[in-house]
């Protein structure tokens, strides 16, 4: 009955509503039991308008996308139709209920054989399914009158236009691997065929020989596709390598770090990662880096993984701002050691000082926060700066952001309250809110123009965040991919923010600001910062992965539990750290965009395993929790390693400081 009645809302909500007419798309999305394409524990949410994970790291798609991919390609009851990406086998159904034959490929044999028992079983018996490689159509069942990819590709294939009838349909999405446009192909005659472009879609790439290359890392097989024809790695030769070639670091706060500056160039954005949360000689070394930027290179700001509203205060602190009375304290939520510490209160006061010493204030160095996780006290801060600015406005904020003030405590319970439907989300609203904001730009730039950039970043983290809560218990790549993109737009927002040559320095885990491409997240649509500014600023940026092999880290055990000074294991002798830990070199910098030896590179171009901790360190089960496959010299222009580690020193602050958020939308 539940599941009748979300079906119904579905339908309203996200087919009808969004303009999907067509009787024969409205009667077969309305038919299709779209949970038992699902695995059993996400069947609750088979009616929200969400991809949705599979087997193989794939996904079932959204039910909006389906009705909508099938509206465009002019599905028709005689209709031969051949679907390239079967998945689940849910769109090939809703096909199979509106055309007369449908035939599917999946290029993964452990999804297409289920697909194909879970169709039979269900009664669709007019599809066949195929394994194999889509982008060469199904020559045997050609000409299509329609023909439908669900997922994306560099080009539209040409096997598929030869085998569109003419006067047949193909619409595939194309364009970038992480995003693309979805257009419609007609053909007109033999030769002639008309492109239509319907909108910006996000789809799984569509690997094939006329699709994207196969990727460095498939979650459906266990061991890395890349070079899989090489030999076997020499890991003694390569640690050598290594040695030969690394610019060793004899003191975090003395090194030569000429070469590392003379490689960075005129880059405008540098990406200096962490292999932990929680470890010091990366906060230390990422200083020295980022001191010598801004003396030498110019560099005006500091962007850094941390919320937007936290960051500001510092921020206000090292330009030497007044600071503004609030009734929270910044950082005070887990995982506080990660940027209360004493090391990043050393590079604060050095910026304080740097920038007291600086005249221009376009030339001060900003701290700016790139996250999202605040969604209650950025609408605080929006409503208190409206207070300021423009009273009637803030009235409006209250009222606005006041729906969201239940979930203060647990902004996730409110994305699971929205999903399930016992509660409107507030998408419409905090959108507005921030429109309404940017609408009144002049107005506000007109009394301060760095205040109307806080608040205006501020609105943009609630309507983030909102939307965040809400995808994340999809559990897909959707939550991660919103993140990284909105970091990505607020980097971007900062540069021009501080002017036409602004240069900032990103600080994020190397799971950030590697490229994701080069790692195993790729196979599961995940995409990060480091890969979009890569693929904005090509040459423009440089990215700085950091490692360690042994010693101790600040991290829990548990997500939100106290921090501890945790030993962190001897790096596995399967992985990138066992290579520079055998060097020898005990501190070091490697140049991997272009090393002093091409056989360095090649070398590590075999993927192998690398090391991720975050704020969470689990060393008893670390392979499956801490462990993933990448190429480094892909993911990252430079690799700076230490050997042995300590724990990063947290600064204490007083419990009692931290109040609970005074109501944030009391007037
Ligand atoms: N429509 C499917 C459903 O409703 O479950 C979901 C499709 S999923 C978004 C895209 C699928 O395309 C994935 O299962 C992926 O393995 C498949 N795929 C990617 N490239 C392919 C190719 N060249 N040939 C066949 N399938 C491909």
């Amino acid at each position: 009955m539940a599941t009748a009645m979300q079906r119904q809302l579905m339908m309203e909500r996200h087919i009808q509503a969004r303009g999907i007419t067509d009787p024969r798309v409205l009667e077969a999305m309305e038919s299709v039991p779209r949970e038992e394409f699902l695995p059993p524990e996400l069947g609750e949410f088979a009616y929200s308008d969400q991809a949705l994970p599979i087997e193989a790291g794939q996904t079932i798609s959204q039910p909006y996308i389906v009705a909508l991919m099938a509206d465009e390609a002019q599905v028709k009851p005689e209709d031969t139709v051949l679907e390239i990406g079967t998945g689940s086998g849910y769109a090939a159904a809703v096909f199979a209920k509106i055309a007369a034959r449908v035939f599917t490929i999946e290029r993964h044999a452990e999804l297409a054989d289920v697909a194909r028992e879970r169709l039979a079983r269900l009664g669709y018996h007019n599809v066949e399914v195929r394994c194999g490689d889509g982008t060469l159509g199904w020559s045997e069942h050609a000409p299509f009158d329609a023909i439908i990819v669900a997922a994306g590709g560099p080009d539209v294939p040409r096997a598929l236009l030869d085998q569109l009838a003419i006067g047949g349909r193909l619409v595939i999405p194309i364009g970038a691997s992480h995003a693309q446009d979805l257009v419609r192909v007609t053909r007109r005659s033999e030769t002639d065929f008309h492109q239509e472009d319907l909108g910006a879609v996000r789809f799984v790439p569509l690997i094939g020989e006329q699709g994207w290359g196969e990727p460095a890392f498939d979650n459906a097989r266990t061991k890395p596709l890349v070079r899989a024809e090489k030999r076997e790695s020499r890991p003694s030769l390569i640690s050598r390598l290594i040695s030969e070639c690394a610019e060793p670091i004899t003191g975090i706060e003395d090194a030569s770090i000429d070469g590392l500056i003379e490689r960075i160039g005129d880059a405008h954005v540098v990406l200096l990662g962490e292999a932990t949360h929680g470890t010091s000689e990366f906060y230390r070394m990422r200083m020295r880096i980022t001191q010598e930027l801004i003396r030498r290179r110019g560099f005006r700001g500091v962007a850094v993984e941390a919320d937007w509203p936290d960051a500001s205060v510092i921020d206000r602190y090292v330009r030497g701002k007044p600071p503004r009375t609030r009734t929270w304290v910044p950082f005070s939520r887990f995982p506080t050691w990660m940027w209360r510490n004493r090391e990043i209160d050393t590079l604060l006061e050095w910026m304080r000082a740097h920038n007291a010493e600086t005249e221009a204030p376009e030339k001060k160095v900003s701290f700016s926060g790139l996250d999202f996780y605040s969604l209650f006290t950025s609408a605080y801060e929006v409503v208190r700066y409206l207070d300021r600015v423009d009273p009637t406005a803030a009235t409006a904020a209250r009222e606005r952001y006041g729906q969201l003030t239940p979930w203060q405590d647990d902004p996730a319970a409110y994305g699971r309250a929205a999903l399930v439907g016992k509660m409107k989300d507030c998408e419409e609203d905090v959108v507005a809110m921030l429109r309404d904001l940017l609408a009144k730009r002049i107005d506000y730039v007109a009394h301060d123009g760095d205040e109307f950039f806080d608040a205006a970043q501020n609105a943009r983290v609630v309507a983030g965040a909102e939307r965040y809560y809400r995808v994340m218990y999809y559990g897909g790549a959707d939550s991660w991919n919103l993140r990284d993109q909105h970091m990505f737009d607020t980097l971007k927002l900062i540069l021009s923010h501080r002017g036409p040559d602004a240069k900032i320095v990103v600080w994020e885990h190397n799971s950030h600001i590697g490229d994701a491409s080069a790692t195993e997240m790729s196979a599961r649509g995940e995409h990060n910062i480091g890969q979009l500014c890569r693929a904005a600023f090509r040459d423009d940026m440089y990215n700085v992965g950091f490692g360690t092999d042994h010693g101790t880290v600040a991290a829990a055990h548990d997500w939100d539990g106290p921090m501890e000074r945790m030993s962190v294991r001897p790096a596995r002798s399967d992985s990138y750290e066992r290579l520079c830990h055998d060097s020898e070199v005990p501190a070091f910098m490697l140049h991997l965009r272009n090393p002093s030896r091409d056989e360095l590179r090649d070398e590590l171009f075999s993927p192998r395993l690398e090391r991720a901790i975050g704020v969470v360190y689990r060393p008893d089960t670390e392979l499956q929790s801490h462990y993933f496959q990448a190429v480094l010299p892909a993911q990252f222009d430079e690799y700076v390693w230490f050997d042995e580690t300590e724990a990063v020193n947290p600064l204490p602050f007083a419990a009692e400081a931290v109040r609970p958020l005074e109501h944030p939308f009391a007037a």
